[in-house]
């Protein structure tokens, strides 16, 4: 049986999904002058962002901050599709590698994660064992094994300025390493020809009046970090956070005003 799922960018809350019909539904309304397309499989869902751009949300409950949905992308292209970030376990990243190949009708051949965190690496070996090519900042990977984290397969080269020499299998997309933020390791995609920038956990999402966890963050490096972002990629219109809904280049400009607000605190 499928049914229609009212959905609200604004208000991602997927405790319920695990209730659904897990027969993949289709959800679709206008958000302004936009078409959202909205898919759920399982406990995961699917946002299309733009042509070649969707995201992948999923929830886990965590000891500390209760239940927390975690964002990442998937970059379509003619013949295979990248992944950025694993959804929190090995289990719903499987379903986003299924989801993919049937619904997109491309393979995920390789993937990119933003940090050593469980919302970010969780699902690793799910892609390593499927075959994907899973790539990493080399701190991440090292930092990895640490949190009882898969490393990714192999280190990306990240030079003194931040640029990455893209891979062949990465493509699709730029990788750029800002600076210290919510963490040492974190990194930022951008996919390419779709203005989407992939923030991960260095950008708050809207409305946000803190940083958030902070356990490993380098809050005197945050805000500039978040500067270099905004500085490196100039036309991106969609900034995506890990946690909450996609937003614009004011979600850096926000997270730098709140890293500047923690230092002075
Ligand atoms: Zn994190």
């Amino acid at each position: 049986m499928r049914s229609r799922l009212q959905f609200s960018l604004l208000s991602i809350v997927l405790c319920s999904c695990t209730d659904a019909d897990p027969v993949a539904e289709s959800v679709s309304r206008s958000v302004t002058d936009r078409h959202i397309a909205s898919e759920i499989r399982g406990d995961v869902q699917f946002t299309q962002l733009s042509d070649t751009v969707w995201m992948h949300t999923t929830v886990h409950e965590t000891e500390t901050w209760g239940p927390v949905p975690s964002n990442g992308i998937i970059v379509v292209g003619a013949t295979h599709a990248v992944l950025v970030d694993t959804a929190w376990t090995n289990a719903q990243t499987q379903t986003i590698l299924e989801w993919t190949a049937d619904v997109l009708d491309t393979p995920v051949t390789a993937a990119v994660f933003t940090h050593a965190h469980q919302d970010k690496m969780g699902g690793v070996q799910a892609l390593r064992d499927a075959g994907v090519a899973t790539y990493a900042h080399p701190l991440s990977n090292e930092i990895a094994p640490t949190h009882g984290l898969v490393p990714a397969e192999f280190d990306l080269a990240i030079s003194d300025d931040g640029s990455v020499i893209t891979p062949e299998e990465l493509a699709l997309v730029d990788v750029f390493y800002p600076g210290a933020g919510h963490t040492r390791d974190n990194i930022v995609v951008n996919a390419r020809g779709a203005d989407i920038l992939f923030g991960g956990c260095l950008v708050r999402s809207g409305g946000s009046t803190s940083l958030g966890n902070t356990d490993e963050a380098s809050i005197p490096d945050w805000a500039q970090s978040a500067d270099n972002v905004t500085r490196r990629f100039p036309d991106a219109t969609v900034v995506v956070p890990s946690h909450g809904p996609p937003g614009g280049p004011d979600l850096l400009a926000l997270t730098a005003d709140l890293a500047r607000k923690a230092q002075v605190d």
